[in-house]
């Protein structure tokens, strides 16, 4: 069997010694994922922050610390998920990354997705639902459909040979400043849960 821990730190290095990956450069630390290597749920966000760039994890300043909260108001933590971003690498100043940056980041985000093989795929936010819904090609990204109009609702993705089930999620960042939003979360994931639930029937 395939120890995807082991695989997952064989791509993390890869990725670290890739002296050629856009925005290195600029950034303190590769940021790369953290969670269970064998989750059936993986969320996806953006980019790394400042404080994500600091620390060399995804998820670890404010927004992440409300995505704990909200895993763990559905039962979750970071036992059962895996968390990564499409950028490994924290943009300078939070830009939105590039067409010519996010084709350079896909290969190491789509290794992760074949080696954990989640059962659902969560984009976290409106960028990372539109990198998703264009099927990863950044100049049609714009065309897509806002989150507003696609969370919860479940999608296959395919994205160069892999594939998988997408379902978007609103961006805990968004939630800080949106308590309405917080219910409507809750039930997108029990759509994630029972999609899960299903797969194993
Ligand atoms: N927002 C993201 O999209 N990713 C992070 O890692 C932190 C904040």
């Amino acid at each position: 069997m395939i120890d995807n821990e082991i695989e997952l730190r064989k791509i993390e290095k890869e990725a670290g010694e890739d002296k050629f990956l856009l925005l290195r450069e600029t950034a303190k630390n590769l940021v790369f994922g953290k969670g269970s290597p064998n989750a059936k749920i993986m969320f996806v966000g953006e980019a790394p922050g400042r404080q994500e760039d600091e620390q060399g994890f995804p998820f670890v300043g404010i927004a992440g610390k409300n995505l704990d909260k909200l895993l763990g108001k559905v039962g979750l933590n970071l036992e059962g998920v895996y968390i990564a971003n499409i950028l490994k690498y924290r943009p300078p100043e939070n830009r939105n990354p590039n067409p010519e940056e996010i084709k350079a980041h896909i290969p190491y985000l789509l290794k992760q997705i074949s080696i954990i093989k989640p059962e659902v795929v969560c984009s976290l936010g409106n960028y990372a639902t539109k990198f998703f819904l264009s099927e990863g090609n950044a100049d049609l990204m714009d065309k897509q459909p806002g989150i507003t109009s696609v969370h919860g609702k479940a999608k296959f993705v395919k994205i160069q040979d892999v594939q998988f089930k997408l379902i978007p999620l609103f961006h805990p960042a968004a939630i800080i400043y949106k308590r309405n939003l917080t219910p409507l979360w809750e039930k997108d994931m029990e759509i994630v849960k029972k999609e899960i639930e299903l797969n194993s029937e």
